[in-house]
């Protein structure tokens, strides 16, 4: 079995590792912790149906059981709880979009996904009047900054993660006593000499953490909501609200403009008082052809990527790094 470098620990590196380990492979992990990191800034969600024309995500069938199975068998591994399956209510304002929601529900390869409610449920008494209701079925959300942290006692504690404290350059020599090196570097392996021509296109992204005073816990909505922007309840009261998509940005931190973007949509969805507790960011390690990437370098084979997981990392991560997996292991 071949000794195996992972470079960077996000989605893609844990998910990655955890898959060679269980083929045999002697695997090591190096992260420095690098600033923008987009794993530990998502909530994790798993939406089948997106975009505003109500769009269905590419091979979702095939994705979310791998995903399902992965999910729930690390939540065996690291005894903690990862995956919830939970409906998303999404607000349909103006009459074109309930239309077209409407049409969407009628066809054959979205029956079990879409289909129409008369109310909001638990969100109803905190929503702005006026608004109809869809619900997406089949979706739920993934704790990775749980898995990410967790992974990572687990990995320190079995020897196989070193804690680097500059990045890994991406450099011949670093590498003597490994048969194979993978970059999971995210949105950084845009600069990788080893991958010239990959397509990045990277985007920021934004998030709030809210609470809403004086709503009790148990009168608080379990279900997620949609309009521009997703809010995801967290649980014990906090709620994830995002995000923005930003092409050109000059730092990785949170910024004004983000929430300011973010503000707008949730007084244009919400008709009570929220607290924000929290402002996150991250980069999305984003494709100009927004697929995902498993690549062999041209410039040395011994040399692999695993990246492009863009907005859907929760989603494609535990089906593209099962079968880069099984490449590396089975030829
Ligand atoms: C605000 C926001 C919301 C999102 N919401 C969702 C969502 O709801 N659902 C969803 O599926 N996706 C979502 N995404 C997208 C998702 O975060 C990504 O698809 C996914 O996390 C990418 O994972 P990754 O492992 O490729 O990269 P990252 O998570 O960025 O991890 C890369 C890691 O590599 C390390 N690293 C990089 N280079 C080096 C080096 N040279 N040496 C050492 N270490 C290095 C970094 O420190 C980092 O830990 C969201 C993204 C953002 C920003």
């Amino acid at each position: 079995m071949p000794k195996i470098l992972i470079i960077g620990q996000g989605i893609a590196g844990t998910l990655l590792a955890w898959e060679l380990r269980n083929r045999g492979v002697d695997v090591t992990i190096r992260d420095s912790n690098l600033p923008g990191a987009s794993s530990i800034a998502a909530a994790g969600i798993i939406n089948p149906v997106t975009g505003k024309r109500y769009v269905k995500s590419w091979r979702f069938e095939a994705f979310y059981p791998v995903a399902r199975h992965t999910y729930r068998a690390l939540e065996q591994l690291l005894n903690i709880a990862l995956w919830e399956e939970r409906p998303i209510v999404r607000l349909l304002g103006k009459p074109e979009e309930v239309n077209d929601w409407s049409v969407r529900c009628m066809q054959d390869d979205y029956a079990g996904f879409l289909s129409e409610r008369s109310h909001g449920g638990a969100w109803g008494p905190l929503l702005k009047p006026g608004f109809h209701f869809g619900i997406i079925s089949q979706s739920g959300r993934v704790n990775l900054p749980l898995l990410i942290s967790t992974f990572r006692q687990y990995a320190l504690a079995n020897g196989f993660f070193e804690e680097i404290t500059h990045p890994e350059e991406p450099q011949e020599s670093t590498f003597p006593n490994f048969d194979q090196v993978v970059y999971c570097e995210g949105w950084r392996g845009a600069s990788n000499p080893y991958f010239p021509d990959v397509p990045f296109r990277v985007s920021k992204g934004e998030a709030l953490l809210l609470r809403f005073p004086g709503i009790s816990l148990e009168h608080l909505p379990e279900e997620m909501l949609k309009k521009t922007v997703l809010i995801a309840p967290l649980g014990e009261g906090l709620f994830w609200a995002g995000s923005t998509y930003q092409w050109f940005f000059p730092d990785t931190h949170p910024s004004e403009d983000g929430r300011d973007f973010l503000l707008n949509h949730l007084n244009d969805m919400l008709g009570v008082p929220f607290d924000i507790v929290d402002q996150v960011a991250g980069i999305r390690p984003t494709m100009i052809d927004r697929r995902p990437v498993v690549a062999q370098s041209q410039i040395n084979t011994k040399i692999f990527m695993l990246n492009g997981l863009g907005t859907k990392g929760a989603l494609l991560a535990p089906y593209f790094a099962r079968q880069l997996a099984t490449q590396l292991t089975e030829k």
